[in-house]
């Protein structure tokens, strides 16, 4: 049987993309879909046949995740796009849009955009606390840093959040020479509308795809165990194997590998300060009871 990605919605049918000839068929939905309750979604890796020129989908390969909002299955990339200038993210938003983006997928890739309008200073600082994720640099009129996201979206399903304004639809437009329109919402596109309706997958050339709608527009800090925080900071939790407890939570536990690192400067302050206060809102929250849920 042939295999493929769907790529899009039309109410009944759905686009797939043949994994190897890259063609998009048009398929139909086995019935069997319909009584399992199993409804194929986009990113979904399927199985199809073709009879005549009209596909028919008939079985989903496992996924490895799904998105909520916009529905979407495999996407294991966020772009997590930000800025120092218009708008000038405080780097604690910057702290929860990386936590809320790395808790659905597996890959992360950081890009601090209008870098045109950016104090230097400012951008080697930003360089320093986020040198974890090492950083693209960008600029949509230059076109820095346009390459290297495009190397680095390759072979992966990805896909943008950071707050509005920061430029998410103009590098979405670098990249695929689409004429999506930014400052406000797109015609063409979801790009820049907060939808909970069917993303497309829009095919990058050198391989992977990317979303055509932004994810994760909505801070969650619910279901979040305090001992899990450490998960999204990545390098507190790679010093947390040196802590005296393996429940350290490193806030003032003795014997804190976190802590001296902070102290020497090798685990950059803010992070830490950061990391402290959604552990603090994590643990009030415990003990509230909150459905914590903000839009950013
Ligand atoms: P989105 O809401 O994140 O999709 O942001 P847009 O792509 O719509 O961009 C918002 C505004 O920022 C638009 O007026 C863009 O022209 C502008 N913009 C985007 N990237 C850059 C950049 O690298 N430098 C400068 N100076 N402006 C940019
Ligand atoms: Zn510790």
């Amino acid at each position: 049987m042939k295999k493929g990605t769907i790529v899009s919605f039309n109410s009944n049918l759905v686009t797939v993309e043949d994994y190897e000839s890259g063609e998009e068929i048009l398929c139909t939905l086995r019935g069997r879909f319909k009584l399992t309750n199993t409804k194929p979604m986009v990113g979904d890796r399927v199985e199809y046949t073709v009879d005549r020129d009209r596909g028919r989908v008939e079985s989903i390969l496992p996924r490895i995740n799904v998105i909520d909002k916009p529905k979407i299955s495999n996407v294991d990339q966020a772009v997590v796009v930000v800025t120092l200038s218009s708008p000038d993210l405080p780097y604690a938003t910057i702290d929860r849009i990386i936590l809320n983006a790395s808790r659905s997928t597996i890959a992360l890739v950081l890009i601090l955009n209008k870098i045109d309008l950016t104090d230097p200073k400012k951008i080697n600082e930003f360089k320093q606390i986020y040198r974890i994720y090492d950083p693209i640099l960008s600029c949509v009129f230059t076109g820095e840093g346009i390459d290297e996201l495009k190397f680095r979206l390759k072979d992966h399903i990805s896909i943008f959040t950071g707050p509005s304004g920061v430029g998410k639809s103009s590098l979405l437009n670098s990249i695929l020479n689409l004429k999506l329109k930014t400052g406000c919402v797109s015609q063409s596109t979801n790009f820049g509308k907060h939808t909970t309706s069917s993303a497309t997958l829009i095919r990058i050339e050198k391989g992977g795809f990317v979303v055509d709608t932004p994810g994760f527009t909505t801070i969650e800090l619910s279901n979040i165990k305090p001992l899990d925080v450490q998960n999204f900071f990545p390098e507190i939790k790679s010093a947390a194997y040196g802590c005296a407890f393996d429940d350290c939570a490193h806030e003032n536990e003795p014997g804190c590998n976190v802590k001296a690192l902070v102290e020497k400067g090798e685990i950059p302050l803010s992070r830490y300060e950061n990391y402290l206060k959604i552990l603090k809102e994590v643990k009030d929250q415990k003990i509230r009871g909150d459905n914590f849920e903000k839009k950013y």
